[in-house]
């Protein structure tokens, strides 16, 4: 199954008619909500449906690249007497 979340962008397989073929999740649930980012038209599919429409899913809460060490970098600077 798909895992989406209010808020993510997804990419579909057919281009909307305003040229965007990214949409944003509204509504999750037994279906899902959508708005189109180029023309702000909102649409709901039945989840089986819009699960195979979906070309590529995009989620902006999971930011790639953990941030490590550049805390400790700082500290670690040796006065060599
Ligand atoms: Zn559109």
């Amino acid at each position: 199954m798909l895992d989406v979340r209010v808020g993510d962008i997804v990419q579909l397989r057919k281009r909307h008619p305003c040229g965007a073929d990214e949409w944003r999740i509204v509504r999750v649930g037994a279906d899902i909500g959508l708005r189109c980012v180029g023309c702000d038209r909102r649409v709901t599919l039945p989840r089986r449906r819009f699960e195979r429409r979906v070309k590529a899913v995009r989620t902006p809460h999971e930011a790639p690249g953990p941030v490590d060490g550049s805390a400790e970098a700082a500290h670690g600077s040796e006065g060599g007497s």
